[in-house]
């Protein structure tokens, strides 16, 4: 019962620091949000000290009859959620979602085709460090060169060249809506299985602003702590009984050992949040903030990959100036702007470099921003960005002290876990 603060002072220090850097920045990463108290209070439980090997009423320890209840709940707010007949909680990463499905339907020297990286796929759609990319033969598509998006006659081209048995359909820079029926239908064409990733757009899909995976999908992965403002975790979702069995068999005991339960418990609080009205505003108004601040970009002078966005995700291409998505990032940080450097499509650049930042409206919007907001947001990026085109890496020290003045009062206007 010692407070964390008095029992282990340094770790208490880390996290109040943690907490003041979330609330005195504005925080744009397209993979992030902000989860509730109540997310919070169920991962923080006693659910963290049970083992549950095995699936609720299936267990091989006793004394889980209480993170059943959890459990179960999770995976019944999952399935009315998403609309489908099966989902397994279990997975500890969207990492660990896409391993399981692999684990699943697909042997070690299988062909998988998925996006690639620098066109906006994730590492384990088959990038070469990744296991997935290791342990199967990946072949990967792209987008087009003329409107950078998904490039479905490549995709169709390549499944019919190299037979894969798994078409992975998602990935972590993708701005538009994929056509998920035109990937199945290239997956029927060579007996493949059509896998969708939805880590990035999940909670879009949940709040119906966003086409479904299903029916298209033989499965489907996500994280459930980008939109879908759940504590960090994956999920596997379906709609076929023989897939949902070797799904189950796959996580446990295939990959993972005991399940973390107070993650799960903390999954079904989440859920239980996307289920009510309330979350279908706030992914409108997420949509909404990702147009506001593509718009703004462009008016500025610098473009987004494909000219604006459906989703959440906005992806800046910072040619237009001439400046490198590292040095970007840098900049915006020292105005207490957070975001990530990202490649645009063909970059130029090496990945450590990038000629893109990778934006994002998630948590800005759960921390009540509006497209207001979102539009001053964008015009202290082109200040900073300026400030790095007349000057080079470092930038202009003035401008950037100025918008950091400016976001410490647009984020005190907004305050974030008062009483915390
Ligand atoms: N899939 C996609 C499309 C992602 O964007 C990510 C994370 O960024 C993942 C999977 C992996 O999730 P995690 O970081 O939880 O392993």
């Amino acid at each position: 019962t010692q407070p964390l603060s008095e029992r282990d002072p340094d770790i208490f220090g880390a996290i109040t620091s943690e907490l003041g850097r979330q609330r005195d920045e504005i925080e744009l990463i397209a993979s992030e949000n902000i989860v509730s108290a109540a997310v919070m209070q169920a991962q923080g439980s006693v659910m963290t000290n049970k083992y549950a090997e095995g699936y609720p009423g299936r267990r091989y320890y006793g004394g889980c009859e209480y993170v059943d209840v959890a459990e179960n709940l999770a995976i019944d707010r999952a399935k009315q959620l998403f609309g489908c007949e099966f989902a397994n909680v279990q997975p500890n990463s969207g990492s660990q979602a896409n391993q399981g499905v692999m684990q699943a339907l697909i042997q070690p020297g299988d062909t998988i085709l998925g996006m690639s990286l620098d066109a906006g796929g994730h590492l384990t759609h088959g990038a070469r460090p990744n296991q997935s990319g290791k342990w199967f033969n990946a072949v990967q598509y792209g987008v087009r060169k003329e409107d950078n998006l998904l490039d479905y006659d490549q995709v169709e081209a390549l499944a019919k060249e190299h037979l894969p048995k798994i078409i992975i359909a998602g990935g972590s820079a993708i701005p538009r809506v994929i056509d998920f029926a035109r990937m199945r239908e290239i997956a029927d064409m060579v007996g493949a299985y059509l896998h969708v990733d939805m880590a990035h757009f999940a909670g879009l899909v949940a709040a119906g602003a966003h086409p479904s995976p299903f029916p298209h999908a033989h499965v489907a992965t996500t994280t459930t702590h980008k939109t879908l403002r759940g504590p960090r975790g994956g999920m596997i979702l379906t709609n076929d009984a023989e897939i949902a069995k070797k799904v189950n068999s796959a996580i446990f005991p295939g990959i993972q050992g005991g399940p973390l339960m107070h993650v799960i418990a903390a999954k079904a609080v989440a859920f239980g949040e996307a289920l009510r009205p309330e979350f279908k505003t706030y992914i409108q108004q997420v949509v909404e903030n990702a147009q506001a601040l593509s718009d703004q970009l462009i008016k500025g002078g610098l473009d987004t990959v494909t000219h604006g966005t459906d989703t959440h995700v906005v992806l800046v291409d910072l040619r237009p100036k001439s400046v490198k998505g590292n040095a970007t990032e840098k900049a915006l940080g020292r105005a207490n702007i957070t975001c990530n450097k990202n490649g645009v499509p063909f970059d130029p650049e090496k990945p450590t470099v990038t000629s893109g930042i990778r934006l994002g409206s998630p948590a800005g919007t759960t921390r009540g921003f509006g497209a207001p907001e979102f539009r001053q947001i964008a015009d202290w990026i082109i200040e900073v960005v300026d400030g790095l085109a007349a000057n080079g890496e470092d930038g202009n020290g003035a401008v950037e002290a100025k918008v950091k003045a400016e976001v410490a009062e647009l984020c005190a206007r907004f305050p974030l876990y008062p009483g915390l």
